[in-house]
């Protein structure tokens, strides 16, 4: 391959809602500067609206680069931009613009979207663009955000500004804080405010109660404000505690990526638990019953589904069965008291509620599957326009996104009920397991008894009373 010579244009954006403007303008050098390498072109000239520090005195304009294009004795193969959404409005609004710039360089390259002027499509697109089809811009994010995707996400680290509670970061990973990791006490405090909202949650409190425990017991928040519904909110529903991350790209596209470079945290069993019981509150009204002061972590015994509670009735939505309220409370202090007296005897038989169990991840397996395949269907589907397509994989990616998370949940249940030892979750999932929050307890209701008390099974976390036992303090 030949060696072209190019300069890049990088333009301050919100590209990441929470990168600032250097650290955007940062990243989009980075993908320049990979392409370039990768296409044997030679960065002889960078010019951007934030400036560079020392080397570069240009005035960090388009203008300026203009300039540098029309006075330049050296051809210039190759302008790169990051991407066309990043253009900006002077360019795009500018036509004549474009067209002087290819007076002077071979091609114009977008890395992200992988165009280039050369290329056919270019001038339709680019007509487009220009015609200022608002639509048109959001649909092309639409298309494009999975490519962007896989580039932003092949770092895979956390960008924000702020370390989310409970966390430190170690060489561009989250890492929990402790004396280990971190000299920061605000941080290692941290920890101890997430475990209580964590807790608090689980034990059933709601948002507002939450809130006015924290504010009593451990001041403010890293932001400096008194805590309050949204911030405990917040907090309870931020899936970097599962070692994912979430936030927006651009204007109209959110991101979600599983696996990132973040420690979990939170057990998945209590965050999908939360999940639920903060969908509910979400409804309002809420109700002073047994359970919703004391909500756990309830399954069918029959078909292993988690049990919803309506008014005062526990329900199996699957087997469309339910029973009155049981104060599960009152057997979590009975229970608990035998094993602290080492008198606890379980009589439940696990290996018939595992396989159970196995047959709820089959389905889901096969919802996952199903919907996988209906998103790679969307490609062939004819007849149907672009917006209804990128509306129609929308919600293809949540169900997806959901069924994954079920699968996770099951996956967990199974693993808790197995009695798994830690060094067997650890060969199994690979990574350290020594999570902070770990679902202490499990009830097992069986719904199938009709005309007296239901049977309720409890099974205790094999580690909650060796390593939690402020859990029950
Ligand atoms: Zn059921």
């Amino acid at each position: 391959m030949v060696e072209q010579t190019g300069i890049y244009y990088a333009r301050k954006s919100l590209f990441l809602a929470t990168m600032t403007a250097e650290e955007s303008v940062k990243y989009q050098v980075v993908e320049i500067e990979r392409y370039s390498t990768q296409n044997n072109i030679k960065l002889v000239n960078k010019f951007s609206d934030v400036g560079f520090s020392g080397s570069n005195t240009n005035r960090p304009e388009l203008q300026e680069m203009l300039r540098y294009l029309r006075t330049s004795t050296q051809r210039i193969n190759v302008l790169l931009f990051y991407s066309i959404d990043r253009l900006g409005r002077d360019l795009v609004d500018n036509i004549t613009l474009m067209k002087e710039i290819l007076n002077y360089v071979d091609k114009v390259v977008f890395v992200r979207e992988g165009t280039t002027s050369d290329s056919a499509g270019f001038k339709i697109l680019f007509t487009l663009l220009t015609a200022q089809a608002q639509d048109f811009r959001i649909q092309l994010t639409r298309t494009f955000a999975s490519g962007r995707r896989s580039k932003v996400f092949a770092f895979k680290n956390y960008h924000g500004r702020w370390t989310p509670l409970g966390y430190t970061k170690l060489r561009k990973k989250l890492v929990s804080a402790s004396q280990l990791t971190t000299e920061n006490r605000a941080e290692i405090q941290g920890v101890k405010v997430l475990k209580h909202i964590f807790y608090q949650s689980l034990m059933g409190d709601n948002l507002s109660q939450i809130a006015k425990s924290l504010n009593e017991n451990y001041g403010l928040t890293k932001r400096g404000k008194a805590w309050g519904l949204s911030s405990v909110r917040w907090i309870l529903k931020n899936p970097v505690y599962l070692g994912a991350l979430r936030g927006t790209l651009g204007e109209s596209e959110s991101y979600y990526i599983e696996e990132a470079n973040v420690e979990k945290l939170v057990d998945p069993l209590i965050f999908a638990l939360i999940q639920h019981r903060l969908k509910i509150e979400g409804k309002g009204r809420p109700r002073k019953s047994v359970l919703t002061r004391n909500p756990h972590f309830t399954l069918c015994l029959d078909c292993g589904m988690m049990l919803t509670q309506k008014k005062n009735k526990l329900t199996c939505l699957n087997c469309k069965r339910s029973v009155d309220v049981i104060d599960l409370y009152e057997v979590l202090i009975n229970e608990s008291l035998k094993v602290i007296e080492g008198n606890y005897e379980s009589y439940f038989d696990k290996n018939d509620f595992i396989d159970t169990l196995r047959l709820q991840h089959k389905s889901c397996l096969l919802l996952y599957k199903q919907t996988h395949a209906q998103i790679e269907q969307l490609d062939f589907i004819k007849g149907i326009s672009r917006n209804e397509k990128s509306e129609m994989l929308h919600k293809l990616n949540i169900k997806l996104d959901n069924a994954s998370r079920e699968l996770v949940v099951v996956r967990e249940l199974i693993d808790f009920i197995s009695d798994k030892s830690v060094s067997d979750l650890m060969s199994t999932h690979k990574v350290g397991y020594d999570l902070l929050l770990k679902l202490p307890y499990l009830f097992i209701v069986d719904l199938s008894i009709k005309n007296g008390t239901n049977q309720i099974y409890i099974i205790f976390h094999q580690e909650v009373f060796i390593n939690e036992n402020e859990l029950l303090g």
